[in-house]
């Protein structure tokens, strides 16, 4: 079988592989501790998975409408439009695709071409760096060019209004943003949030007209820090260049559901919407039908439970930070959403470890830190930016996990020399 070049130069998902081997390596019977998965160890609320049960015997077992049906778009809408107060929203802005990955990767086809031709320039897509790991691949999977926007653990991995300026020329498309972050854990405050859509709204006037931000809010309701999330697609100069991406993975505590939607405002958004169901009409058609009353019930019943989970998270995070903050040579601005740490560990390079393995980068930490003491992180090099100084450690597992896999971090770290 011949391969195309498309699938040879893609990147796997670093967090994916990481999480399945740990995985493996547990059902193999080892005894590992991981803090690989970005997935919430709760379970989906039961009155969720009662309303989809419910569908299911009920015979809701057709296609949909491409985008979803009139009333979980409407549900979408409103709480779009009450809770994050974006602007001109009706339910026909809305579509819900197959996970926030989906969504993102139908706002990339639906929005860059590749260069037309050698010698011409691709189109360029702008990533504060660390960031997720598919953000890079989707938009190059779309002939974009990334570019990074860096920032490291000393500026609480956030951009500045100026980074942002010096970044945009005429051929730049999208800018993401990621707040809270994964892999950072941090987030950017809403006077932030308003000084960098000053730089975007200047630049659409002058040196980038087809610039377009695409938001990923997806862990919004976990914020415990003292910084309320603050929705870019909010700020009225902005709201139609603005696409707010969201799902039920993380708050909802449904990442095997799959489920994610995208949104714009006015005029903006509709043209989006309709450009997010053509593609999606020859892919996927439509999310399993059966979520649909469920989307609903997360998006309307389900507070309590959220803020039962996201009180978790937060002490989780005391918890997390704690510890790490005794280790010597870990540097790791403490988070205040989602939920992970992204602690810079280059001061460690060179060293080695207690088993004789050479550290010489965040891979080599990570894997010396899974053979030795089994504990599951996910190396930052894919995170591009300062990523490959730093190590992923996910805290939505047990407080009794933390503090057992927090002190083999610990042994591990003392017994680098
Ligand atoms: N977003 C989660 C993570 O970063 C799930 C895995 C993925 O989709 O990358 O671990």
């Amino acid at each position: 079988m011949r391969l195309s070049q498309r699938v040879q130069s893609l990147k796997p998902s670093s967090t994916i592989a990481v999480t399945t081997r740990a995985r493996q390596l547990r059902a193999e019977g080892v005894d590992v501790l991981s803090f690989a998965a970005g997935e919430p160890d709760f379970d989906t609320p039961e009155r969720i998975k009662k309303a989809a049960k419910a569908a299911l015997d009920s015979g809701m077992t057709k296609y949909t409408p491409i985008p979803g049906d009139p009333e979980t778009r409407g549900v979408i809408a409103r709480k779009l439009t009450e809770e994050n107060r974006i602007p001109g929203l009706t339910p026909e802005h809305v579509v819900i695709s197959s996970g926030g990955k989906q969504s993102l990767y139908l706002i990339f086809q639906a929005l860059l071409d590749p260069a037309g031709g050698p010698g011409e320039d691709p189109p360029e897509v702008l990533i504060p760096t660390p960031a997720w790991v598919s953000y890079g691949p989707q938009a190059e999977l779309a002939g974009a060019r990334v570019v990074e926007i860096r920032s490291d653990a000393e500026s609480g991995f956030r951009i500045r209004p100026e980074q942002l300026r010096a970044a945009i020329t005429p051929r730049s498309r999208i800018l993401i943003l990621n707040s809270p972050s994964n892999p950072c854990g941090t987030m950017y405050s809403p006077d932030e949030i308003r000084a960098l859509a000053a730089v975007v709204e200047e630049a659409a006037r002058t040196t980038a007209p087809d610039l377009v931000v695409v938001t990923d809010e997806m862990y919004e309701k976990i914020v415990y820090g003292g910084i309320d999330h603050f929705s870019f697609g909010s700020i009225p100069a902005v709201a139609e260049r603005t696409i707010t991406v969201n799902g039920l993975s993380k708050a909802y505590a449904m990442t095997g559901w799959r489920i994610g939607y995208a949104a714009g405002s006015g005029e903006f958004g509709l043209r989006l919407a309709k450009a997010l169901s053509k593609l999606q009409g020859q892919m996927t058609t439509c999310i399993a039908s059966f979520f649909l009353p469920a989307i609903r019930v997360a998006l309307t019943e389900c507070a309590d439970e959220v803020e039962m989970m996201r009180r978790a998270f937060a002490a989780r995070a005391e918890l997390m930070h704690g510890m790490i903050g005794t280790m010597p040579g870990l540097v790791c601005p403490k988070p205040t959403g989602a939920f992970y740490v992204f602690p810079d560990i280059s001061a460690h390079f060179g060293k080695t470890s207690a088993g004789d393995r050479p550290i010489a980068s965040a891979a080599d930490f990570a894997q010396a830190l899974l053979d030795e003491h089994h504990i599951a992180a996910v190396p930052g090099e894919d995170f591009l930016g300062c990523g490959p100084r730093c190590v992923r450690f996910s805290f939505a597992c047990s407080e009794e996990q933390i503090e057992a896999g927090m002190k083999r971090v610990g042994e591990f770290v003392a017994g680098l020399g």
